[in-house]
């Protein structure tokens, strides 16, 4: 029991068991589709492969892109080469089909040179996708520029001598020839059959091989890339299996990896989808950062005098803006007598008193040292002072048994509030209210004066 636990636990065996009832799932599909439409319209295959070769073409430039944003991700490039090769040779494809838009001749098919762009453009992307494992596992290597120039390099000759490899093999030039289904018969040739097809399943195992060992399908992109390979090699069985040229399982094939390139194309939406997520995220924690002060997490001076500024434009008698100054009373014995750390905590347990005491869309900022400030919109002089003095005698009835030893003793705070009614500059607002707090310290400290 714990073993087989153990078994369905490992991610390589529901990698597996995952592929196999997808590849299943499309499999019986299929064959639902034959026995309701036995046999398919000659355009179906070269609009499969358009719609392929868009979808290749979307990869290539996606990936391209992702590289040129993170130059660390060198393997992408590998990624990027194979589907835009694979999408230059199925152009080849489609011109194997050279009248297929034409009513009367859509069925003239050279099916030998479809067989040769099939086969170049599986020999270009299992290569490809090697390359790209290994690139991966050097992902964390501070690898020079002239080491990126020539691997992109190498990768670029290798596509374009493929491209034309493909292309001289191809009915297109007379100077080589390869004979993998007869044009006449439509059966495939000893070629096809034996070493081409074979060498293929092969090459593409050693990619899946490869893929596995060093990326260890250890995300959504790697599954997507590992899920490719197995669709290829099951593509390539079911072409080794069919004899014929005409055959279902070339539209078995198209099925098969139009389905893993779309999982490809929608991991990478995902991919997208995350990183704006993530950015969005950091731009948020960023820009709170930027307007909170790191120990209290109340507003910083700068925001509070932006606010400030923002709220003086609109101020008028029927609309007034009031300022608190305040300043913890004999503080500096505190950090003497307990020390820095304590303090710290005396501050932040204000702070957060100062947070509770107002409504949402007032400002609570810290402007020195233990000096706090409150910005109250729409608020006249009594109901600012009612605040202040709220807040006032709530700190003091604290002491260190009720805050679970956060004030180490009772602590006292003097406030001035000053409330604007007319035009005046924050600077000016900000120096009354400071003028009236003054007044509190040297009348006494622990009181709430208002300025006037
Ligand atoms: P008063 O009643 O006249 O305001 O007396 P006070 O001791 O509070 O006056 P003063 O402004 O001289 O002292 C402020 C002290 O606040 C001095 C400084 O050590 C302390 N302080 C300033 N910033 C911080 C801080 O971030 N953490 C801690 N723990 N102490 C701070
Ligand atoms: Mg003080
Ligand atoms: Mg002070």
């Amino acid at each position: 029991m714990l073993a087989i636990n153990h078994y369905i636990k490992n991610k390589y065996v529901q990698f597996f068991v995952g592929c196999f009832i997808v590849i299943g799932i499309l499999h019986s599909l299929f064959n639902e589709l034959v026995e309701k439409i036995p046999s398919f319209s000659p355009l179906l295959f070269p609009m499969l492969t358009i719609f392929l070769l868009v979808f290749h073409l979307f990869i290539a430039s996606f990936m391209a892109m992702k590289y040129w944003c993170d130059r660390m991700r060198l393997y992408l490039m590998a990624f990027s080469f194979a589907f835009a090769g694979s999408a230059l040779l199925m152009v080849g494809t489609l011109s194997s089909y050279p009248a297929w838009l034409d009513l009367y001749q859509f069925d003239v098919v050279n099916y030998n040179d479809a067989m040769i762009y099939f086969t170049f453009r599986h020999l270009l992307m299992a290569v490809l996708f090697i390359v790209s494992a290994v690139l991966f596992a050097l992902r964390n290597r501070s690898l020079s520029r002239t080491f990126h120039v020539a691997v992109i390099s190498g990768m670029f000759i290798f596509t374009a001598l493929i491209l034309i490899l493909a292309w001289l093999y191809s009915s297109n030039s007379p100077l080589l020839t390869l004979d993998l289904v007869d044009n006449e018969t439509r059966q495939y040739m000893l070629l096809w059959k034996k070493p081409t097809n074979i060498t293929l399943i092969a090459l593409w195992v050693i990619s899946l091989a490869t893929l596995m060992s060093i990326t260890r399908v250890r995300n959504l992109f790697w599954i997507g890339g590992n899920f490719l390979c197995i669709c290829y090699i099951a593509t390539l069985a079911m072409l080794f299996l069919g004899g014929h040229a005409e055959d279902l399982s070339w539209y078995r094939a198209r099925l098969f990896e139009a389905v893993a390139t779309l999982l490809i194309i929608f991991v990478l939406l995902y991919d997208v989808f995350n990183l704006y997520r993530e950015s969005h995220l950091k731009y948020q924690q960023s820009y709170q950062n930027s307007i909170r002060d790191p120990l209290t997490r109340l507003y910083n001076r700068s925001y509070f005098y932006d606010t400030l500024n923002h709220a003086l434009r609109t101020v008028k008698p029927t609309e007034p803006v009031s300022v608190i100054v305040s300043d913890l009373d004999r503080f500096k014995r505190i950090n003497d007598c307990y020390g820095h750390l304590q303090g710290d905590k005396v501050l932040q347990f204000v702070a957060q008193l100062l947070m509770d005491s107002v409504r949402p869309q007032d400002v609570a900022a810290r402007i020195g040292g233990e000096e706090f400030v409150l910005l109250l919109t729409h608020t006249p002089p009594e109901a600012a002072r009612q605040v202040a003095e709220r807040i006032r005698l709530k700190l003091s009835s604290f002491d260190k048994a009720s805050t679970d030893g956060q004030l180490p003793e009772p602590i006292t705070i003097s406030m001035g509030v000053f409330t604007a009614t007319s035009k005046i500059s924050a600077e000016e607002c900000v120096g009354c209210a400071d003028k009236a707090m003054y007044e509190a310290k040297e009348t006494g400290r622990n009181r709430v004066v208002v300025f006037g």
